[in-house]
Parts: structure tokens; C-alpha cells; sequence
């Protein structure tokens, strides 16, 4: 039953002071509906929700997702977590902890609440994936004790808590599986590709491919994730997932590097570094059950999104 009058939400998102959190909450609070923005802020940032403190319909908690949470509120969207590899391998223990004890807290507030409750898992659960491109019925191939560990176990493990919650105590959920997703408010320095290119190619420090090159990833730009999250929060209850939402065009590193360096007009050379641990070599998503379930496929191009993420981080540089 819904807590506001009329259609109106009130929806909590974990995470809401981070890249993707930001920008779900622009567009929930565009559709009319209160948003509470939980973050300990680790890698969130004001910035990203400074245009947002005195909208009447907006609050934010400071507040760690791995100690429980008491508020009154329709839906949950799980999307606290550090997402780069350099910030989740910061401290591994922490971002373990935030996906487990993270999950069982909301898992915990969504049952005393009997709501909707989504979780932002990620394509990380397929591992160095042995299948091309990667279905939801994939089980994936996952290395347990490396440095990427900490975040695709703990994504794992959550995945596996939601859907535990769902037969054990028949709560509604949502697992939406994102692979990498870029645009305007990415961290400037968490070291993801997209951002680390045209950061370098902006201040004239050379491209640092990572291996050859030829590894590929498949990129989303942000509008698009987060129509498909609604969607998938909106869908019958049947649809639990778990559904990848992620656009299949893959591309070379060494394709994005060139692309990089023609939208920005850089002169900045490209340099080749060793690639790192368990890197995955390949990745793109099945995306035929967002299609059939949510209507959902993306529209904006690569090179489109990548014009817009770089006019933002022109202007971050020069409010730097
Ligand atoms: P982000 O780092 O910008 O946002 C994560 C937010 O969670 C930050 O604001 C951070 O401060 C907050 N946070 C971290 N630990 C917390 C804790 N213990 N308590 C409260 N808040 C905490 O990353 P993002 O790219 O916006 O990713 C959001 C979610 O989507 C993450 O769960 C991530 O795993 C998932 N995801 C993102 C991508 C991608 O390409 N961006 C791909 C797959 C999955
Ligand atoms: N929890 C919370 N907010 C709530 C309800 C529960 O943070 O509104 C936390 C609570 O601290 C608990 C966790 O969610 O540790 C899991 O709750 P659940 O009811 O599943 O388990 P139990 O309380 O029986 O351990
Ligand atoms: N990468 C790169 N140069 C960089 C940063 C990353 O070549 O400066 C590579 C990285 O090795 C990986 C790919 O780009 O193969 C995507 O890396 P990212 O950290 O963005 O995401 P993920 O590996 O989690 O998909």
C-alpha cells in the first residue's frame, strides 16, 4: 500500500549520492515521487546531489547500509556498493561487507515493510565468462580468491540472499544484472576505463591501455540503465530477474581509445601497461529477456554518450 496519496512513491535508494544513484533520483523525482538517498558517501559525492538539497520531495541520510536501517518507505533500490575496481580493491573487506550485510538489511527493512526491493548486481557475476555473450542462465566463472573477489562474490552471495528472501519469506524483488555503464557524474578518478581515457586525454597524459587491448566490454550510457531500472522495478511481480540490462555493442579497449581521442581532439599519445588480475577478457550482455520482459533496449551510441561524458568532465575540470 502505497504511504503517499495518488501514484506518488515514497522510495529509498541506497547509494543515491553515486553515479547511478544520482541520476535514478533525477528521474524518480521527475515521475513526482520522494526519494531518501542513503550513502556513507565513500565514493559518492556531493557534488552529485548538490542541485538536490533543497527540492522539497528529496532527503539524504548519511548513513553505512552495513548497520540496519529503520524507515518507512514503498520501494527499495539496493545500489550502495563501491563499483570501480580501485575503489572496491581500496578495501575489500568493507565492500564484501556493504554487498552481504548490506543486502541483509535492506532484505531485512523490505520484509517488515512487505515492499519491492530492487539490487544492482552486475555483469562481474559471470566472471572471465567462458560463454559470449553472457545469458541469465550463465552460472558463470568466477575466481574465489582473487582481487576481484571482494565485489563479484559479494554481488554473488547477495544475489543469492535476495532470492533466498524471496521463496523463504515471499518478498518481492528485483535483480537486475548491469554491466558497465558510463556518462556525466562517473568519478573522475576510479580508474574506469571511460573515465581514466578521457580524463588523460583532457590534461594531455597518454591513454593507458591495459594489455593489447583486444579484451572487449560492452558500454551503456546512463539514461538508458536507468529506464531500464525503472522498468524492471515497475514490471509485474513475476519478473524478479535475474535480467541483464546492459547495451550489447561491444567494442575494443583499443576501439574506445581511439574513439576517446577523436571526440575530445586530443594529442595525448597511447601507452600499453600490464593487464591487471583476472581481467575479463570478453563481455556483452544476452539482452533478449530485457527486450521480451521490460520492452527495454538502449538507444544512445557510443560515440553519442561519449560526446556528453566528455562535455561533463570539461566542466568539472574547469570548476575544479
Ligand atoms: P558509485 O561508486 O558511484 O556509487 C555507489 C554509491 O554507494 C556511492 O555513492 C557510495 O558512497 C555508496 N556506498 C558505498 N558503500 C556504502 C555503504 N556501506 N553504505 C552506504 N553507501 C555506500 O558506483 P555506481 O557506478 O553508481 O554503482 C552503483 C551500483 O551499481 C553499485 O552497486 C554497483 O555495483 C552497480 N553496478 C554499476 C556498474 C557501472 O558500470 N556503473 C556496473 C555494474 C553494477
Ligand atoms: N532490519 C533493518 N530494518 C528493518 C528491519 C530489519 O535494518 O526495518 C535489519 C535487521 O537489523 C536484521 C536484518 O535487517 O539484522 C535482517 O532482518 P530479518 O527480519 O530478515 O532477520 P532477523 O531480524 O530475524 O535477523
Ligand atoms: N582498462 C584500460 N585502461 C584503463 C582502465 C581500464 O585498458 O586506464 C581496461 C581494463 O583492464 C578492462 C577494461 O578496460 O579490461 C574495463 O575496465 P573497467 O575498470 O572500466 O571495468 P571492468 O573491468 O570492471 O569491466
Amino acid at each position: 500500500m502505497a504511504r503517499l496519496y495518488g501514484s506518488r512513491k515514497r522510495i529509498l535508494i541506497t547509494g543515491g549520492a553515486g553515479f547511478l544513484g544520482s541520476h535514478l533520483t533525477d528521474r524518480l523525482l521527475d515521475l513526482g515521487h520522494e526519494v531518501i538517498c542513503v550513502d556513507n558517501l565513500f565514493t559518492g559525492t556531493k557534488r552529485n546531489i548538490d542541485h538536490l538539497h533543497r527540492h522539497p520531495r528529496y532527503e539524504f541520510m548519511r548513513h553505512d547500509v552495513c548497520f540496519p536501517l529503520y524507515v518507512e518507505v514503498d520501494e527499495i533500490y539496493n545500489l550502495a556498493c563501491p563499483a570501480s575496481p580501485i575503489h572496491y580493491q581500496h578495501d575489500p573487506v568493507q565492500t564484501t561487507k556493504t554487498s552481504v550485510h548490506g543486502a541483509i538489511n535492506m532484505l531485512g527493512l523490505a520484509k517488515r515493510l512487505k515492499c519491492k526491493i530492487l539490487q544492482a548486481s552486475t555483469s562481474e557475476v559471470y566472471g572471465d565468462p567462458a560463454i559470449h555473450p553472457q545469458p541469465e542462465d550463465y552460472w558463470g566463472n568466477v575466481n574465489p580468491i582473487g582481487l576481484r573477489s571482494c565485489y563479484d562474490e559479494g554481488k554473488r552471495c547477495a544475489e543469492t540472499l535476495f532470492f533466498d528472501y524471496h521463496r523463504q519469506h515471499n518478498l518481492k524483488i528485483k535483480v537486475m544484472r548491469i554491466f558497465n555503464t558510463y556518462g556525466p557524474r562517473m568519478h573522475p578518478n576510479d580508474g574506469r576505463v571511460v573515465s581514466n581515457f578521457i580524463m588523460q586525454a583532457l590534461t594531455g597524459e597518454p591513454l593507458t591501455i591495459y594489455g593489447e587491448g583486444k579484451q572487449t566490454r560492452s558500454f551503456c550510457y546512463v539514461d538508458d540503465l536507468v529506464e531500464g531500472m525503472i522498468r524492471l522495478m515497475d514490471s509485474e511481480d513475476s519478473v524478479t530477474g535475474p535480467i541483464n540490462v546492459g547495451n550489447p555493442d561491444e567494442f575494443t579497449i583499443k576501439e574506445l581509445c581511439e574513439l576517446v581521442l577523436t571526440h575530445t581532439g586530443s594529442a595525448s599519445k597511447v601507452i600499453y601497461l600490464p593487464l591487471p588480475d583476472d581481467d575479463p577478457k570478453q563481455r556483452k550482455p544476452d539482452s533478449k529477456l530485457a527486450l521480451s520482459l521490460l520492452n527495454w533496449s538502449p538507444s544512445v551510441e557510443l560515440a553519442a554518450g561519449l560526446v556528453r561524458t566528455i562535455e561533463y568532465f570539461r566542466w568539472v575540470q574547469a570548476n575544479a
